[in-house]
């Protein structure tokens, strides 16, 4: 991971300020290994990323556009399409896209 992407991942976790699934669902609870912890914990936060189409072959850029923060759990389980669909409803809301966004 460089400079860059490190910066990216720490503004995305500072722009969310907690695991977007909370966000969705105020139930959600986030963990890690396992084991709960607060929604607003950056420090057990993690980026998932979200492509802009669901069948796009490539990984998704390591950018603002294309990640949000969410639990190492959250993070490692399969989202539904439901909620995957939520997740780039809610980028596009809080991270209009200018024309340089395009990777
Ligand atoms: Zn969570």
């Amino acid at each position: 991971m460089n400079a860059e992407e490190r910066a990216e991942r720490q503004y995305v976790i500072d722009r969310d300020g907690e695991c977007v699934l909370v966000k969705r669902d105020p139930d959600h609870v986030c963990r890690r290994l396992g084991f709960p912890h607060r929604s607003s914990t950056k420090r057990f936060l993690t980026v998932e990323h979200v492509k802009d189409q669901p069948m796009m072959g490539k990984r998704a850029p390591s950018n603002r556009w294309h990640m949000v923060a969410m639990c190492w759990d959250g993070n490692v389980a399969v989202q539904s399409k439901v909620v995957r669909e939520w997740i780039r409803e809610y980028i596009r809301r809080v991270e209009p896209r200018t024309t340089s966004s395009s990777e």
